[in-house]
């Protein structure tokens, strides 16, 4: 770029981008936002808009393309979504008042993280990490985070890299701020393969952000205390850096002091069950939001999904949950009232958050006039009930609630409001400015009576022209009668033009009215603005417990479904559901899904093998134990005719692979790095799910860690459900007494199977694997051919029958025979010439014909 001969516009371009190199540019000139050279390229081809040029042919050709402002929402969207980071360049002058080139400035950077989507209710977390590894030493990591839409900061330390995937993989976070100098130590840990299916922005920000002293002052400033004590995390020095790097790294992006932000809090995940990163795709959490969200507005399904990755693990507060839910299930009306009410309230935390971020929406002050209205009506409804359940309390906020009433206009045409926000009636200027405008002829046609009245000249006329403004024309005859106080202003063929000062001050008025109206509008917009960000803690306490009502109807709509019922909950070791269904696969079935009973404890029935045929149901089943369970520990009714459930702490499982999670590792390694987490992370309050382990590998490799694993789980007395097809893992329930066997009911009838997805007690070793294929559609020579080599196989193998009786032995040394499909007279035979053979006194020709010998022997006998 030869800067000394571009223009001074482009100039000021090109110094404003220099400062924003990650960024797009969106350059304000006149109603549009323009792009120039390489941004011109990037955006042009994502937004799909007409790539132009200025000075083209010449050295100085400049790509350029650009966006109407008012448009800008949706071309923003577009581009945060395909991962970049846009600033918004504006004129902070008065281009009238300018003296050359208008100066502009950056306003905003919007980024993944900071992008407050109108489109969608869902959250969009921002995380702040600031890592302290010392390789031999024990590591530290600082982590805050927060939802843009929301004005809480939650901030904890951790010890390592396995809780930080996990506090990512439970919360949608979009963007990663970490020191520039850790790039190095951050960058890993988010292209681990957990998380490889969340696209996260990276920003390196200032190393001097995460200075533990500048955090706190930051924070304590903001917040305006003296220290942290009141917020939980005052001894965490690195949750206090990653905090306060964080709200400076939005202030600096929103250019505002972010009053919204009016919390900080420690995130008690130690308050929540664990539900390990491969448990949240294993269970498909997502899926059972999504079956039991029936949720009114953005608020509350925010909250809702927060709960299912949430649950609680202390029965108390578990218990206040579903007593609330009871309560609804109770009061029909109440619930139904509060739906259609909370189907009414926009979503309060984004307006707030809007207003605090700098923008002056017309709608979003709308929006909380709208949502404070409806407070009054939700707690006439949800009164009566706070007197027995302490989650149904809401305070009004009357003061701001009449505030907005008073001055809002409830009827502005969202897409023009421009002069019309304010009401009428609340400002006198205001409404004589509008009086004027929109009452301007009427004032002329009565001023033009008045003043003809006063005269006595009939003839007497006001009218208008550009040059001399307004006038009252008299005829020269009629001249002698004009009254004093009229001012000469022009003088005509036949008449004269006169002005008075109250036509001239009325002109005044009427040729400035719409710049003072937006100017007057403007001004109270800003009060305004002050005012609710004065009352945002209010405001976000209100916005907190209609999202928790309407989390609490969405799930006693549930609780009023036929067969779902309130879970017994408790400190005991067991979970005992009777007849209990899988909610979402039940939601998929064309046919009554099969209800199934599960009984676990830490003694007698903590580990289950589940064995049975392909396609059975088994899957299903051991995942509706920990979906049931975690239903119950949010508080939620369950699908099931009755439930106890003793509480989890943590929920891991070892569930087939996902083609997202595995990218960079094999599927054999993904499935080791699960259970490897599993065996050092659990407890014996934990819920483990295992469905199949070792399929990826040798059999006998398989198998192996197939058994070591489960008498580790067997020892620790964790309870846990193992679904396998590894037929021989049954036999540890001969020895040990915790361990029992279920398999899945099938009836075979005629030349078909039918599944009956019924759990039952005892061992199976039918697979039915070759029906299954035939099922899928696999040829049919290859499935003769599968079944023949299945009876030889058969008929050969006595695996089980060997693990079964070393069963006292295996344990420690397992001795598992070589060539196990060989019979033993085959072996002796290939023994017998082994045996005889002198290997100092063998050429390689006579070794061929031994190797030769033995290959023929076994292939015969096979
Ligand atoms: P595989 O061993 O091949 O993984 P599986 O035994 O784990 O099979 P699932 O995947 O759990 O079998 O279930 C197969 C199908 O059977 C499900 O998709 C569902 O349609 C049906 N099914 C499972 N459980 C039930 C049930 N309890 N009632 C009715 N249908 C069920």
């Amino acid at each position: 770029m030869a800067t000394e001969t571009v223009t001074p516009m482009l100039r000021q371009y090109q110094k404003i981008k220099a400062q924003h190199k990650d960024c797009i540019l969106f350059f304000r000139l006149g109603d549009f936002y323009e792009m120039f050279y390489e941004d011109a390229k990037v955006a042009s081809s994502i937004l799909d808009l007409v790539l132009t040029s200025r000075g083209k042919g010449t050295a100085n050709h400049v790509p350029m393309c650009g966006i109407p402002f008012h448009a800008a929402d949706n071309y923003i969207a577009r581009l945060i979504k395909a991962g970049h980071k846009v600033a918004i360049c504006e004129q902070v002058e008065d281009p009238a008042q300018a003296k050359g080139i208008v100066k502009r400035d950056v306003i905003r950077i919007i980024s993944s993280g900071t992008f407050l989507d109108e489109n969608t209710p869902d959250s969009r977390y921002i995380l702040c990490l600031n890592p302290d590894i010392k390789p031999g030493h024990s590591s530290t990591f600082g982590a805050a985070f927060i939802d843009p839409a929301s004005g809480t900061i939650q901030a904890n330390e951790y010890k390592s890299v396995e809780r930080i995937l996990h506090l990512i993989s439970h919360l949608p976070i979009y963007e990663c701020v970490y020191p520039l100098e850790k790039e190095e130590q951050i960058k890993p840990i988010l292209r681990h393969p957990l998380l490889s299916a969340k696209k996260i922005t990276t920003s390196p920000h200032d190393d001097w952000c995460f200075n533990p002293s500048i955090a706190l002052k930051t924070l304590c400033e903001h917040f305006g205390v003296r220290n942290l004590k009141g917020f939980g995390v005052d001894e965490k020095p690195f949750a206090i850096s990653a905090s306060g790097a964080l709200l400076e790294y939005l202030r600096n992006m929103n250019k505002q002091p972010l009053r919204h932000i009016d919390r900080l809090s420690l995130y008690a995940d130690d308050n929540y069950v664990f539900i390990s990163p491969a448990a949240i795709y294993g269970l498909e959490l997502e899926g059972l939001f999504k079956c039991l969200n029936h949720t009114s507005c953005a608020l509350g399904k925010r909250l809702l999904r927060y709960w299912i990755y949430h649950p609680l693990k202390q029965p108390a507060a578990i218990l206040q949950r579903q007593a609330a839910v009871t309560l609804l299930k109770e009061n029909t009306s109440a619930q139904q009232d509060l739906m259609t009410l909370l189907g009414r309230l926009p979503d309060v935390e984004k307006n707030i958050s809007k207003l605090s971020c700098g923008y002056i929406h017309a709608k979003d002050i709308l929006a909380l006039r709208q949502a404070l209205c409806l407070l009054p009506e939700i707690k006439e409804i949800a009164g009566p009930l706070q007197k027995k359940n302490r989650l149904f309390t809401l305070e009004d906020i009357p003061v701001l609630r009449e505030e907005l009433s008073a001055a809002v206009n409830p009827d502005m045409p969202l897409s023009k409001s421009e002069g019309k926000v304010i009401r009428p009636g609340y400002h006198d200027e205001l409404d004589a400015l509008r009086d004027i405008q929109e009452n301007g002829r009427q004032w002329l046609k009565n001023f033009q009576q008045r003043e003809s009245k006063r005269s006595g000249i009939n003839s007497l006329k006001v009218g208008f022209n550009k040059v001399f403004g307004y006038y009252i024309e008299i005829t020269k005859t009629r001249l002698k009668s004009a009254p004093d106080d009229y001012i000469r202003k022009q003088t005509l063929v036949n008449a004269e033009r006169f002005i008075t000062s109250e036509l001239k001050t009325y002109e005044e008025k009427i040729l400035t009215a719409q710049e003072k109206i937006l100017k007057i509008e403007n001004e109270i917009l800003k009060e305004l603005r002050k005012n609710i960000l004065d009352h945002s803690v209010a405001l976000h306490n209100f916005a907190h417990t209609a999202a928790t009502l309407d989390a609490l109807c969405s799930l006693s709509y549930l609780a009023r479904l036929p067969q779902y019922t309130a879970p017994e909950v408790n400190e005991e070791d067991m979970i005992d559901i009777t007849e209990g269904r899988h909610p979402v696969v039940e939601k998929t079935l064309n046919e009554p899904f099969v209800p199934n009973d599960t009984f676990l404890d830490c003694e007698e029935n903590h580990l289950i093998i589940l064995t049975g045929p392909n396609m059975a149901g088994k899957s299903t089943y051991i995942r509706q134990v920990a979906i049931l369970t975690i239903m119950a520990q949010i508080g939620s009714y369950v699908p099931a005719a009755k439930a106890r459930i003793g509480v989890v702490d943590k929920i891991f499982t070892r569930i087939g692979a996902h083609d997202d999670i595995t990218k960079g590792q094999s599927t054999f390694m993904v499935e080791m790095s699960e259970t490897a987490d599993i065996a050092n992370n659990m407890t014996d309050r934990s819920l483990i799910i295992l469905d199949e382990i070792g399929r990826g590998t040798s059999t006998f490799d398989g198998l192996s860690l197939a058994w070591a694993l489960a008498e580790h789980l067997q020892s620790v007395k964790a309870r846990t459900l193992f679904a396998t097809h590894f037929h021989e893992l049954t036999a540890l329930a001969e020895k040990h007494s915790g361990v029992k066997n279920f398999n899945v009911a099938v009836k075979e009838w005629k030349d078909e199977i039918i599944f009956l997805h019924k759990i039952i007690p005892g061992s199976t070793d039918d697979s039915y694997g070759i029906y299954v294929a035939k099922l899928a559609g696999v040829p049919k020579p290859i499935i003769d051919r599968s079944k023949k080599i299945l009876t030889k196989l058969e008929l050969q193998s006595n695996l089980k029958e060997r693990l079964a009786g070393q069963s006292q032995s295996i344990p420690h040394e397992v001795q598992l025979p070589l060539f196990y499909t060989q019979d033993d007279s085959t072996m002796q035979k290939v023994k017998d010439i082994l045996t005889a053979m002198d290997l100092n006194n063998i050429t390689p020709l006579q070794a061929f014909g031994e190797l030769e010998k033995m290959k023929r022997i076994i292939e015969n006998e096979h």
